[in-house]
């Protein structure tokens, strides 16, 4: 670890995603003259939602199951964010998680507050009529809270499509009509939008390829490195390979697969849609190395890509990292501390909330699609999604200059100011103080 940056300043437990969130909203509002009581506000979720149900398992024996949903504001507009379905779920997690969507929304200027759930659960031991049966008991126990105008999920780590289809399905039932806006990230055949498949990982592609041209990289002599080759990763990849930038490392749960002269990125594509366990296991193409996963950080790169999960970049290995840019496709995947360093070290950090918004920002043209009846084109959404995250990145780099930070506080300074404003407006906020930026 390097000297200025000491464990002391950080939250106790490095791990801690909610703290983490917190810790970068409380250094970002010292930048804003917020009056205490909004910082307070702020702080903490609107709601936070525990449940407990159960489910019948195809063995006959009924478990009982525990899910959340976190809604942390609705000061710019109903709550908004994924239901991930994970071991390691719990409250507080959801609770980081929801806050960051809060941020993201207000970031990229979309109507939205921001909300997480959960359930714990292990879906790679579950089988399809389990997963079922545990989204529909769910989204029953946490029903009143939902709805196209109060709370809309989406897909996130583990859950996709059907997911969302199930839980359309139950809250249709319970209102008695055909609710499409109710979630978003639903299949093509069930008023799901053009685009919201490749969004994330394309949006983390176009900020990726903004952010080099601003430093002065070549693309087509740039390299990357991505961690994760799932629904966000695998997008990614195919828009920067596409973009004419080597990708000499991918990874999943499988390993690294490690190629100086670059990965055939199609060929993957190809092996992942054919592999009866969702991973790259097997895949090989001449010239490839195979090399342990935590290998995927040490690599001389221009860009690197964590788009996995949370807590990937930690004090432990962030003396590694040799690329020039980090842009982050998963939520969370830099701890506060190993962020700090990186700043130190001079290596440019494109924070989350900017970077993976993709996904959001077309889930917001799915809802209104939803609620108007009509259907853009692909291109039209992709474009539409592109312009946002690049405008999102020229305002960062504008904060960023004028308050002399980092990218990822300028990111939070703009969110938060945009969601003081909208409290200012409401009469949320006592003697008409305002948010100075
Ligand atoms: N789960 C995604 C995220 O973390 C998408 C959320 C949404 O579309 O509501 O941004």
């Amino acid at each position: 670890m390097s000297v200025a940056v000491t464990k002391g300043q950080f939250c106790a437990d490095e791990l801690d995603l909610a703290a983490n969130v917190n810790e970068y909203f409380q250094k970002a509002v010292q930048y804003l003259e917020l009056d205490s009581n909004v910082r307070e506000s702020l702080e903490k979720p609107e709601r936070e939602i525990a449940v407990s149900f159960p489910v019948p398992m195809d063995d006959g024996i009924t478990r009982i199951f525990n899910g959340y949903r976190v809604q942390h504001s609705s000061v710019r507009g109903p709550y908004k964010g994924g239901i991930r379905y994970h071991p390691s779920v719990n409250q507080e997690e959801t609770k980081g998680l929801s806050s960051l969507m809060t941020w993201k929304c207000s970031l990229v200027d979309i109507p939205y507050g921001g909300a997480k759930g959960g359930v714990a659960c292990n879906p790679g031991t579950m089988s399809q009529n389990e997963l079922e049966r545990l989204t529909r008991q769910y989204t029953k126990a946490i029903i009143r809270d939902i709805g196209p105008r109060r709370d809309i999920p989406a897909p996130d780590m583990n859950t996709d499509e059907q997911t969302m289809s199930w839980i359309y399905d139950e809250y249709s039932a319970f209102v008695g009509r055909s609710e499409l806006a109710v979630v978003t990230g639903k299949p093509i055949s069930l008023g799901g939008s053009l685009g919201r498949r490749e969004s994330t990982g394309y949006g983390i592609a176009a900020v990726a390829l903004d952010m080099l041209v601003v430093k002065g990289y070549d693309p087509l002599l740039s390299t990357a490195a991505i961690q994760g080759f799932g629904k966000v990763g695998s997008w990614a990849a195919r828009r920067l390979s596409d973009a004419g930038i080597r990708i000499v490392a991918v990874s999943d749960i499988s390993g690294v697969y490690h190629k100086k002269e670059g990965l055939s990125i199609g060929q993957m594509v190809e092996h992942l849609k054919n592999s009866s366990n969702g991973t790259l296991e097997g895949y090989y193409e001449d010239g490839l190395t195979k090399m342990p996963q935590e290998d995927i950080f040490g690599l001389d790169v221009t860009l690197l890509i964590p788009a996995a999960m949370e807590n990937q970049i930690t004090s432990k290995n962030v003396d590694k990292i040799n690329a020039k840019i980090i842009v982050e496709g998963a939520n969370g995947p830099i701890t506060a501390i190993a962020d700090a360093i990186l700043e130190e070290k001079g290596i440019i950090v494109v924070p989350d909330i900017l970077a993976n918004a993709g996904g959001v920002v077309v889930s917001y043209f799915e809802w209104t699609q939803n609620l108007q009846g009509y259907s853009l084109d692909k291109d039209e959404i992709i474009s539409r999604m592109d312009k946002k995250l690049k405008g999102g990145l020229r305002e960062l780099l504008k904060t960023r200059d004028e308050k002399g930070t980092s990218l990822r506080f300028a990111a939070y300074i703009i969110a938060i100011n945009r969601i003081v404003e909208a409290m200012n407006m409401r009469g949320w906020i006592s003697h008409g103080k305002r948010a100075a930026i």
